[in-house]
This record gives C-alpha cells, structure tokens and sequence, in this order.
C-alpha cells in the first residue's frame, strides 16, 4: 500500500515501495559520500554518471556563487548573452570532436537529445527534402526520457507502455552495421539522423564492436544522413580523451552533452553542432530557430561548467582515466570465470559486471552497499561501474576486492 505521506517522488522508483528505505545523502568529497547518519560510501558509479571531478569541489562552487552574487541567470534567447554563456561555448568550440563547431546550451541530456533530434529534422526540413524525417537509434539505446528520448530508447521497459510517442523512429541492433546498412537500403531517402552512444552505456555498458563506427560513418556518407553522437556519459574524459568520438573517430555532424560539462554541480547541457547543419539553420532566409529552454546558457550554470573544465585541465584527469583504464579492465577480467558473472564489458573508466542470475542484481547491490559502496543495477541483470577520475588505484583495487568476494558469496548461494 502507498504510503500518502510521502511527498517526494522519486524517478526511475516503483513508489509503492520506497517510503522508510530512502538513503538520504548529506556530504560528498572526492569519490566518497555520507548519508545523514554518518556512514561512509564509495561512490562507485560518480552518480548518474556524472561527478567525475569528484564530490565537494570548492572552487566549483565558489565559481557558481561568485556568479549567482552578480548574475545569476537572464535568458540568452536572440540578442541576449552573458560573459560566462559566452566564453563557455568557445572553450567547447576548441576541444569539440568536430571541427568549426557551435554550442547550443540546455539543462540537461534529455534536453540536447530533444535539441539535435529538432536541428537533424529542421536541417532536412529547410534543405526542402520534408521526406527526411526518420531518426534511426539502436537497441539497447538511453537517450533521456524527454518525448524524443523515450520515443528512441532502445531499453524496451523504457520505450514500451506510453503509447506511441513519434512514429518517424526505426531500431537496429546497436552492434551490427549491416542491420543498419538494410535499413538505409529500405528507406535510405527518408532518414534524417541516425543517433547513438559511442559505448551503450544506461543499456549494460557496450563497446562498440572493432571498427563499428567507422562503418556508420561511411553509411551516413553513402546516404547523406546526418550523425549525432550522443555523449551525455561518454564526454568530457571518460574514456581517457575530451569525447568517445575523438577515439573511435565517429566524426559526427551532432555531439548531444551534459553530466561531465559541469560533473553535475548545476545541470547544463550542450549540443555541439557542425557546420553542415549550422550552415543551414543560420542562413538568410532560415528565419528564427523555435527552439530553446528558460535555462539555456544559465550564467552560474556556464560558470560551475568552466570551473570544472579547469580542474579537468589543470589536474589532467584525462590522463588519471588513462592510467585507470588497464587497472579497472584487469580487475574485471580477473572476475570471468566466476560462477555468478555471466560477463563483464569495460572501456575507459566505464564497465559492468553482467549476472549469470538476473534477479541477483538487486542482492548484489544491496550487500555491496552495507559494505559501504554505492552503485546501481543496469537493465536488471548487469551493475555499473564508473567512478569518478579522481578516484586511487588502491580505492579501485579494494572495490573490486570486495566485489569479487560478493559475487563469489553470491555464486555459493546458487549453487545452495
Ligand atoms: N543520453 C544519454 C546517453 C544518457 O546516459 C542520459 C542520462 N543518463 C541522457 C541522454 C539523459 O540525460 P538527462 O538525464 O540529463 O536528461
């Protein structure tokens, strides 16, 4: 029975079942967190994939409130600016996978994600060609949970029990380019972006297969269609460079951003777009681009975004994700071959355990939590794992030590 006392509403939470099991978080510094009793966890997952300059930076937020005391925010819809919106969008321009780029700020990834899909189908809508509006996504797929996002989600539970959202999608197995390449063959004439996440990530963490992007590419060529990357995980250094589509060269026409753009210490967005759609939307004769949120180039927002970016810099944490990166694949390759793991994926500071059993997701969150590390399940059978940069070698090594006693526990218990 619901409790009607409850007043907050979670997301992604079956309510019938939260009232009196809330973890109430109070204090973050580093890779650690503290909930309100005072218990220590390793925050194993940088949040939702975002705190990856780690919890409690200070000039993070001294950046912020210096902003908020002189400007907190005024709209930048059409003439309107703002010192930090402005300077931002540079310093994205400069470290952007496409060359020549333009920034367009929202508050979020589902945000950029709704963005890009509009840019893509206006780009064909102005260039005459109104047939072109199919977006193709990928089994698997999280593009955020806006119409648009839900409408491409690739996690079945996701997309399913809404009604239909927007008809103009088609899926393709998010592994495979010549499903992707058939599609094209069908209706090549009427796609206006294929969209995807350079490594699956909400969907079970999946590196693209050798040599799949490259494949995408080259067919987003042959038929004229746009590429948007989605990097709302992947950007901004998870995988040891600026974005996934510098390292696999994706070179796409869209790059969707968020999380890592300020490590989640205010919510922004960034839609990265090229010159080919840019060119377009900006010509005499475009006329107005409808589109555009309250909070788009927030000033505070943009300046928690540029220290963050600082920090990045100044402590190379590119480099840290890099020397992470054989630490964490090591670890998890050493857990293969245990009864309770089915596989594990990783790339970059990014991986997930997958369960031979399924339903003991759930256990394994929960024993891994009492002793004090936070992470979550994915898509009901595999865990998440994506640290903040910052965190030790040694930290990394005492998690997957005690990851590997829980899944070998846990192996026990089903061969019980
Ligand atoms: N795209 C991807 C690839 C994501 O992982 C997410 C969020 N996990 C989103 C879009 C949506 O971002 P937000 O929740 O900030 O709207």
């Amino acid at each position: 029975m619901a409790d009607k006392a409850q007043r907050l509403w979670h997301p992604f939470a079956d309510m019938s079942r939260i009232p009196g099991h809330e973890l109430v978080l109070a204090r973050g510094e580093g890779c650690w967190l503290w909930d309100d009793v005072g218990r220590r966890y390793l925050d194993v997952t940088a949040g939702l994939w975002f705190a990856n300059v780690g919890h409690g930076r200070a000039e993070i937020a001294d950046a912020a409130a210096a902003q908020l005391r002189s400007l907190a925010a005024y709209s930048i819809f059409d003439r309107y600016a703002n010192e930090p919106a402005l300077a931002l969008a540079d310093r994205l321009a400069a470290i952007a996978p496409i060359e020549d780029a333009a920034v367009f700020f929202t508050s979020g990834g589902s945000d950029s994600v709704d963005t890009a899909a509009k840019m893509a189908r206006r780009y064909w809508q102005l260039r005459g060609h109104t047939e072109r509006t199919v977006i193709v996504a990928r089994t698997n797929a999280y593009h955020g949970m806006h119409g648009f996002g839900t409408a491409l989600a690739g996690i079945p539970g996701n997309a399913a029990g809404w009604g239909q959202i927007m008809p103009d999608v088609l899926h393709v197995p998010h592994d495979d380019h010549t499903a992707l390449a058939a599609v094209f063959a069908q209706h090549g004439t009427k796609i206006a972006a294929v969209i995807g996440e350079p490594v699956i990530a909400a969907g079970g963490v999946y590196p693209p297969v050798e040599g799949y992007w490259k494949q995408v590419r080259a067919l987003c060529d042959e038929y004229d269609t746009l590429l948007i990357a989605d990097e709302v995980v992947t950007g901004y250094g998870r995988l040891g460079s600026w974005f996934a589509s510098d390292l696999f060269e994706i070179r796409p026409d869209l790059v969707t951003t968020a999380k890592g753009l300020t490590s989640g210490y205010l919510p922004l967005g960034a839609v990265l777009v090229g010159p080919r759609v840019r060119d377009e939307l900006w010509s005499a004769g475009a006329g107005m681009f409808r589109h555009g949120y309250t909070y788009s180039g927030h000033a505070a927002a943009c300046a928690a975004a540029l220290s963050n970016l600082d920090i990045l810099e100044h402590e190379d944490l590119a480099a840290q994700v890099r020397r992470l990166t054989p630490v964490l694949a090591a670890e998890l390759d050493s857990l293969r071959g245990l009864p309770a793991v089915r596989e594990v994926r990783h790339v970059g500071l990014l991986g997930a355990v997958q369960l031979a059993q399924p339903e003991q997701t759930d256990t394994l969150v929960a024993r891994l939590r009492e002793r004090g590390m936070l992470l979550r399940g994915l898509v009901g059978h595999s865990i998440q794992i994506s640290p903040p940069f910052v965190i030790t070698e040694t930290e990394l090594r005492k998690f997957a030590a005690v990851l590997a006693e829980e899944l070998t526990e846990l192996g026990r218990d089903h061969a019980a």
